[in-house]
Order: C-alpha cells, then sequence, then structure tokens
C-alpha cells in the first residue's frame, strides 16, 4: 500500500467551487497514478478553517468516489499559511512510486513537483526510444507517453473495420468518431480504443506498417497531437514519438533525436519480437524499418525530422545504460 499527496486552491468557499476542485484534484491523482478498480483504499481530507460551505469527503463522495472510507477535518488556523486550502491524502494499493499532485495555489507548497518538465525523444523504428523513455519516466518518477501506440490504435480502428488505411477520405471519417485514450496502471500505459484496452493488440507486427501509413493522415495527426498536448499540458512526462521536438512539444525544454543504424535497429526489434512471440525474419524487418523510415521521412505533415535544438543521440554501439545515462546528464546540465 501506498499514500499519494495533493493538495488544492478555491479562490472563494462556496460549494459549487470545492465540488470542482475536488473533483479535478482526485481525477488527477487518479488518472497519473492509476488509479481504477477499487485500488483507492480510503481518501483523508483536511481543509484550512476558512472552508465552511462544504465538506471535501462530501464533494469526493458527490463526485463518485464512494466506494471506500472517506475523511475531512479542518486544520487549525495557523498564522501565514496559504487560504482556503483543500488537503489529501489517499492510501492506495498500487505498487509504483506515488505521483503527488498540486493545484491551483497549492502549487506554492511543492514547487520541485508543481513545475510541468516534458523530455522530448524522437527517433526512427528501433532506436531505442520507448526503452529509454520508459527507464527515464521510472528514474525521475514522471509519466512516459508512448505516442506511437495512439497512431496504432487508430490503425488497429482502419483494420477491425476493413478500412484501407491509404484511403484519406475513409480514415478521416472513422478517426472523429473514433475515441482514442490512454491511462496508466501501476506506472505503464494502457492504450483504449473506444473504451478497450488494446495495448497488446497493437504491438503485432502487421499494425506497424499500418500506423504509419495512417500517421501521415492530417486528421488523424490532429486528433492524436491535440491529446498528447493535453496529457503534456497537465503533467511532467517523456513523449516518445516523431514529431514531438519538431511540432507536438517545439518548446519542450529536453529534446533529444535517438538513431542507430537500420542493420542495429532490424536486429533490436527481431529480438524484441522474438521475446513476445512473434517470429519475423530479420530481413523482412530490415526491409520494413527502411520502408517505414522513408515513409515517416518524406511525409508532407509532420515527418520525422531531427529538431534544430535536439541532442542528437547514435545507439548503434551503445547499451540502454549508456544511452539513459548520458541523457540524465544532459538533463542534469539543463536543470
Ligand atoms: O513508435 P512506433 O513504432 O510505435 O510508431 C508507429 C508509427 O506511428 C510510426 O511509424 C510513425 O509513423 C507514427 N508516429 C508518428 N508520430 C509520433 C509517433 C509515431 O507519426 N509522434
Amino acid at each position: 500500500m501506498i499514500a499519494i499527496r495533493g493538495a488544492t486552491t478555491i479562490d472563494r468557499d462556496c460549494p459549487e467551487q470545492i465540488r470542482e476542485r475536488v473533483k479535478e484534484l482526485l481525477d488527477e491523482i487518479a488518472l497519473k497514478n492509476g488509479l481504477s478498480d477499487g485500488k483507492i483504499v480510503c481518501i483523508m481530507f483536511s481543509n484550512t478553517p476558512d472552508i465552511r460551505s462544504l465538506y471535501p469527503a462530501k464533494a469526493a463522495r458527490e463526485a463518485g468516489f464512494y466506494d471506500c472510507p472517506l475523511f475531512s477535518a479542518a486544520e487549525p488556523g495557523i498564522d501565514g499559511s496559504l487560504k482556503f486550502c483543500i488537503r489529501v491524502m489517499i492510501l492506495a494499493e498500487i505498487t509504483a512510486s506515488p505521483l503527488h499532485v498540486y493545484l491551483h495555489g497549492a502549487s506554492v507548497l511543492r514547487r520541485d513537483i508543481s513545475q510541468c518538465i516534458n523530455i522530448a525523444i524522437d527517433g526512427p523504428a528501433g532506436s531505442g526510444k520507448s526503452t529509454v523513455s520508459k527507464i527515464l519516466g521510472k528514474k525521475l518518477n514522471i509519466l512516459c507517453l508512448d505516442t506511437g501506440a495512439m497512431y496504432r490504435a487508430c490503425a488497429l480502428k482502419c483494420l477491425n473495420e476493413g478500412i484501407d488505411v491509404s484511403d484519406a477520405e475513409s480514415v478521416s471519417e472513422l478517426i472523429v468518431n473514433t475515441d482514442i485514450d490512454v491511462g496508466y496502471t501501476d506506472g505503464t500505459q494502457k492504450t483504449y480504443l473506444d473504451g478497450k484496452d488494446v495495448s497488446v493488440e497493437i504491438r503485432k507486427p502487421e499494425i506497424s506498417m499500418a500506423a504509419s501509413t495512417v500517421s501521415a493522415n492530417g486528421s488523424v495527426r490532429e486528433k492524436m497531437v491535440a491529446l498528447q498536448r493535453k496529457i503534456a499540458s497537465k503533467t511532467s512526462c517523456v513523449l516518445d514519438g516523431r514529431d514531438i521536438g519538431t511540432n507536438v512539444l517545439p518548446d519542450a525544454k529536453y529534446k533529444f533525436y535517438l538513431t542507430a543504424s537500420p542493420e542495429v535497429r532490424a536486429k533490436r526489434r527481431a529480438d524484441e519480437n522474438k521475446q513476445k512471440g512473434f517470429d519475423t525474419p530479420y530481413e523482412q524487418i530490415l526491409k520494413e524499418i527502411i520502408k517505414r523510415d522513408e515513409q515517416d521521412r518524406t511525409r508532407l505533415i509532420a515527418p520525422l525530422t531531427i529538431a534544430e535544438d535536439a541532442i542528437l543521440v547514435d545507439s548503434s554501439d551503445m547499451s540502454i545504460e549508456e544511452v539513459v545515462a548520458f541523457i540524465e546528464n544532459k538533463i542534469q546540465e539543463k536543470i
């Protein structure tokens, strides 16, 4: 069991704002820590004594958090303390490190974690982005957003519906009415297609090329980029993709472009596939990687390219640990 902390403030003592801010705080904590499926043991609130119009615990119950014990208590009036502040402690049955959340005026209480840090890691298929991003996310205790998974989910939808991924008009029409989302369970990203967890299905080798083709579609990119920006604006995260530093978050403070020779990348992908139970021959993977690179680099919208201010890391002769250490050092230098 772990304890997750959080706090928020209201501007004036009225029930509507208490309801809205308590719901926002709890939803944000739940999203960041993957607190679905009855993982919450209990929620305890305290509030400054200037809040008198509604118990935060009652607001939480009204917001749908009624499956666990809820408790509120008023804090003593301490000179100089933050006004109209609601603090929360959630005990939950998860194993990942807790991600605490401090919103609105309460962000000053934990400036160290309230600052939103986005790290962009772009590069071609098999360059090690996703492995490196996951390790970095864990080390820095921030979320890791695999943006390729979103395009893979779009491709899966097309394949399921029998839509040709290169038929721009049909794909655009289909994607407008498709719900793609991500969530986190014990720190691991889950990708949802129309509410269904498709995290495993989208890793099938045949999805890779289809995802590349679908990702060249303007409507698809518009929708996915909006979702990526929304997540990145709310929380610190490492984003891995193709256009994070150039297009999704051009102002990201930390940008890296990870690459390796096509042969090295194909070998890594072949080993990875074998572990997942897909026995695709190396030559076929190499051919596909070269084709996918070409398609991702030459598409008209947000092609795969290195951002001017990104740090280039060629991992051909580096271990994953060396790449992570290199990136961590570069981040430390800039902090
Ligand atoms: O990274 P992954 O191999 O899962 O990505 C699948 C495809 O999604 C890529 O080949 C690329 O065409 C597309 N993609 C993209 N922009 C991103 C991430 C992935 O166009 N930010």
